[in-house]
C-alpha cells in the first residue's frame, strides 16, 4: 500500500493542513473544498472502502463519528449542521481508494445530493 496517497497523509509523508489526529484516525482539509468546512477524516489503517469494512472495524468506525462531532464542535458547525459522508464505488465518485469520512458544513446543502 505504499503507493496510496492517503497513507502517504497519515504518515505524514505527504503534508496536509491536519485538523485532528488520534491513535488510530487523521483529519484534514479537503484540498479542493466543497463548502466552507470540508475535512476528511480516514483511519490511518489502509481500507479501500465502506465495503472492505470487517467485523473487527465496527470500534473504529463508530470513533469517526465520534471524532466528526469533536471537530464539528471546534469548527462551529455543530449547531448548524453538517453532513458526514463516505462515497462508495464509481457510481458515488469514489476517487481515492482509502475510506474516508467528507465532513462538509458552513452551507445550506440540498437534499438529494448531486
Ligand atoms: P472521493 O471523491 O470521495 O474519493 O474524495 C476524494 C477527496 O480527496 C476529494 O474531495 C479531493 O479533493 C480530496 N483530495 C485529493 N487529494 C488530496 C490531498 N492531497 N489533500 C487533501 N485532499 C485531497
Ligand atoms: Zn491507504
Amino acid at each position: 500500500m505504499s503507493e496510496c496517497l492517503f497513507c502517504k497523509i497519515a504518515s505524514g509523508k505527504i503534508p496536509s493542513e491536519k485538523v485532528a489526529e488520534s491513535e488510530k484516525l487523521f483529519a484534514f482539509r479537503d484540498i479542493n473544498p466543497q463548502a466552507p468546512t470540508h475535512i476528511l477524516i480516514i483511519p490511518k489503517k489502509h481500507i479501500e472502502n465502506n465495503l472492505s469494512l470487517k467485523d473487527e472495524d465496527k470500534e473504529l468506525i463508530g470513533e469517526v463519528h465520534l471524532l466528526a462531532n469533536q471537530i464539528a464542535m471546534k469548527e462551529g458547525i455543530d449547531k448548524s449542521g453538517f453532513r458526514l459522508v463516505t462515497n462508495n464505488g464509481s457510481n458515488a465518485g469514489q476517487a481515492v481508494f482509502h475510506i474516508h469520512f467528507h465532513l462538509l458544513g458552513g452551507r445550506i446543502m440540498l437534499w438529494p445530493p448531486g
